[in-house]
């Protein structure tokens, strides 16, 4: 358990599914107020009921993180309900690979706006709540969900990798503006973790190729990330866990 998480406000975008979900049900189960944001508004409603009923407090926020008008209704829900936020998991991601002279602009676009652009869009949100927060004397935290993907390269999976590196460059440059002010900033790069991200692939051969990987490797589970994102979180709060690799042992 992480007694510091207690009396924490969190937003936690992707929070449908896989680390979101199990990231959110840890941060409540632990004391903290949680917003769950992302698209599907019947999981987010079936999870904050889930949270609710365990003695936690949650609100379901369905948000497009793609859309700028639809950041700004959420964020602006998220105050009424919560209050001011001092812990964002930025999770929410699409992975979508195919070779890349089958130029599908239309996944690199999806990709790009929803890893890099939409992660922007919410740090732009929350930001003036976490130097508020930060300011006022208490902890203060961005986590970026990344990957393995930003360092290592992958045949047919060159623009999730460039923009999950985006990501990673981006925690690491924002650090030089938020840590001085004290908003700690963790950037998480996790390898083959057990969740639906696989499952939106367009293409047969890709989806058998990750499948043998999920067999082969023994991929982490989602709560092991969780557990890592609760544990940076609840650091004191002079002490910046700044970036996090985990990979299934088996993963080279
Ligand atoms: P999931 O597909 O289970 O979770 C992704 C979440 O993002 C879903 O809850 C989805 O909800 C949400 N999401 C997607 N698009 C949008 C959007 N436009 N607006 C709002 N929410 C959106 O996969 P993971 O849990 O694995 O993914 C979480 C993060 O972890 C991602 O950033 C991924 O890149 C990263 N990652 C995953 C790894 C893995 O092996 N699984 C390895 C390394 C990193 P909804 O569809 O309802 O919007």
């Amino acid at each position: 358990t992480y007694p510091a998480l207690a009396g924490r406000t969190a937003v936690v975008t992707g929070a449908a599914s896989g680390m979101g979900a199990a990231t959110a049900r840890l941060l409540a189960a632990n004391g903290a107020a949680v917003a769950l944001l992302a698209r599907r508004e019947d999981r987010l409603k079936a999870l904050a009921d889930e949270i609710v009923e365990a003695g936690g407090r949650a609100v379901a926020v369905a948000v497009d993180v793609t859309d700028q008008a639809s950041v700004d209704a959420a964020a602006a829900r998220v105050r009424t309900e919560l209050g001011r936020v001092d812990l964002l998991v930025n999770n929410a991601g699409v992975m979508l690979p195919n070779p890349i002279e089958d130029g599908r602009i239309d996944e690199w676009a999806r990709m790009i706006d929803t890893n890099v652009t939409g992660a922007l869009r919410v740090i732009r949100a929350f930001t003036g709540d976490l130097l508020a927060a930060a300011a006022d004397g208490g902890a203060a935290d961005l986590v970026d969900i990344s990957s393995i993907g930003a360092h290592v390269t992958f045949p047919n999976y060159a623009v999730y990798g460039a923009t999950k590196a985006a990501l990673s460059h981006l925690s690491a440059s924002l650090r030089t503006e938020l840590g001085p002010r004290d908003v700690r900033v963790t950037n998480i790069e996790p390898g083959l973790t057990d969740t639906e991200l696989g499952t939106h692939i367009d293409n047969a051969a890709l989806s058998g190729e990750l499948d043998g990987m999920y067999d082969a490797l023994g991929p982490l589970a989602a709560t092991d990330v969780a557990d890592l994102i609760a544990y940076a979180t609840s650091r004191p709060r002079h002490m910046n866990l700044r970036q996090l690799v985990v990979l299934p042992t088996r993963q080279a």
